[in-house]
């Protein structure tokens, strides 16, 4: 059974593709929590961070937040934040990282 995210990879969910190469797609977050909240998803089925062979994507997601947050012209800072597990929040089970910016990010963040 595919992700949700898979399924938004793979055309069949609609979302708005901002950025996408042979490793991560980007899309905008549908309940954004700032001005640009972009999720950035491996297109490998990974379950969640935990699950991240150290030979994984974690390169490529990291490449993928520069170039997005370059893309919004987020000079000012930005904050990346991958939720694992569901007592971090994480809803989805296929591993992403949430790209915020675009506005003052408190910390600690709560
Ligand atoms: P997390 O809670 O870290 O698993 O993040 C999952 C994120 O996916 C949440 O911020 C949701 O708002 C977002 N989300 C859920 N469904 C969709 C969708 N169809 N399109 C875009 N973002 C979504």
């Amino acid at each position: 059974m595919a992700t949700l995210f898979t399924k938004i990879i793979n055309r069949e969910v609609p979302a708005e593709i901002v950025f996408e190469n042979e490793h991560v797609v980007a899309f905008k977050d549908i309940q954004p929590q700032a001005p640009v909240h972009v999720l950035i998803v491996p297109r490998t089925e990974i379950t969640g961070l935990a699950e991240l062979p150290e030979s994984g994507d974690h390169q490529h997601i990291l490449n993928a937040a520069k170039e997005i947050a370059s893309q919004f012209g987020l000079t000012d800072g930005y904050r990346l934040v991958i939720n694992q597990g569901e007592a971090a929040g994480q809803s989805v089970p296929h591993l992403h990282a949430h790209l915020l910016g675009g506005r003052p990010l408190n910390w600690p963040p709560g």
